[in-house]
């Protein structure tokens, strides 16, 4: 597929200035953000291509390159094919995304060991260990009201015979015999030198002497782990929480990734929640909703709780009970309220006498053969 135009891409003008290529990123990759578009391919693609072109736009070199060049002035320094390198992104995060998710981890998923090579850490210090997912199905009420939940799921830790150095007793690391330390190759293509990670030691710029027997040289062993989590009360289906340094351990003692837990709420019987709000559906009698009365409902708590229908009530008509929806997240804000739809049910048997009022009823109150529709604009 043909590479789209950066300017194009970021929808900006050649002579957009960097604030203006800034604004334009920023909304691109909010919008475009994998974690508000779970699943979605061509979002993904989205913000890595806005990614790639800002990485070039946002650079005074790298534009200046691209303008007189087109991609081939940039291939290798930020283009797809050549290393990829966001230095630029990771200085300018906490501008553009400060406050909005957990950028950096986006980043290693997305575009892997290449694109951590390139800013995601210092250059010495051991690459970081990957970030898992574990996912987590709630009840509707443990959602609703918070709880504490075990898991178990393994991940790498790092290894006890060799404190995750990866390296034998007595042994120890030497310098990559193909980079020379420098943890990158270089091949050139036409007018332009490409570097690349190095393939024998992965960019570390060095190889361990005699790999650890435990864990074949790679420092990490898998290892099965419980850990408790907190589920706040409130929390909605989709939503995603981190608890940090419970990935994988990193290789030669950098740092462990983060356990994302994605929820999943199982459905309710009777309730249904938008935000904090609970609604649900309870059936009356045309004679309760006609002269009113009080029925009683069971709230999410398990509480029964008398409700009054007043006079004329017709089908479809909301109530509404105060705070008896959802609590506020951390326990601070109000509780959501609860919405109760009355149905309004016709009487499926009658019995004589009943079928007789009835009768009597259409007599005295008078019945149409000739109603008119109902304006659409009246159903809401
Ligand atoms: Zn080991
Ligand atoms: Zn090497």
């Amino acid at each position: 597929m043909a590479k789209r135009d950066y300017y194009e891409v970021l929808g900006v003008p050649k002579n957009a200035s960097k604030d203006d290529v800034k604004k334009a990123y920023r909304r691109l990759a909010v919008q475009n953000h994998p974690d508000k578009n779970p699943g979605d391919k061509a979002a993904e693609e989205r913000f890595k291509e806005a990614t790639e072109a800002y990485e070039v736009i946002s650079d005074d070199q790298k534009r200046a390159a691209y303008d007189q060049f087109g991609f081939a002035g940039v291939d290798g320094m930020g283009g797809q094919g050549g290393a990829q390198d966001f230095t630029n992104i990771y200085r300018d995060f906490e501008d553009i995304f400060g406050g909005f998710g957990d950028f950096s981890s986006i980043f290693d998923n997305l575009f892997g060991g290449s694109g951590r090579s390139g800013g995601g850490r210092r250059r010495g210090e051991p690459p970081r260990g990957a970030n898992l997912r574990y996912d987590m199905e709630l009840s509707f009420e443990q959602a609703v009201f918070g709880t504490t939940m075990e898991i178990a799921y393994s991940h790498d830790e790092a290894c006890p015979v060799c404190n995750g150095s990866g390296s034998e007793a007595g042994g120890g690391r030497k310098v990559c015999p193909t980079c020379q330390g420098s943890g990158q190759v270089r091949r050139s293509s036409g007018f332009f030198s490409i570097a690349s990670p190095c393939p024998t030691c992965g960019g570390e710029g060095h190889i361990i002497d005699k790999p650890c027997r435990s864990c074949g040289g790679s420092g990490l062993l898998k290892k099965k782990q419980k850990i408790k989590v907190t589920i706040p009360p409130g929390i909605d289906d989709g939503k995603r929480l981190s608890v940090p340094g419970q990935g994988d351990a990193g290789p030669n003692g950098g740092r462990p990734g983060d356990l994302y837990v994605f929820i999943h709420v199982k459905p309710h019987e009777f309730f249904e929640r938008d935000g904090y709000d609970l609604y649900c559906a309870v059936p009356v009698s045309i004679m309760k909703a006609t002269l009113g009365g009080e029925i009683t409902v069971p709230t999410i708590d398990g509480k029964k709780v008398k409700v009054t229908v007043p006079q004329a009530s017709q089908h479809g008509k909301m109530l509404r009970l105060r705070e008896e929806g959802v609590p506020g997240a951390n326990g601070s804000a109000r509780r959501g309220d609860m919405y109760i739809k009355l149905m309004v049910q016709v009487p499926q048997k009658l019995s004589r006498k009943g079928k007789e009022l009835l009768e009597e009823l259409q007599r005295v109150e008078g019945d149409t053969d000739t109603p008119r529709p109902i304006k659409l604009s009246d159903l809401k």
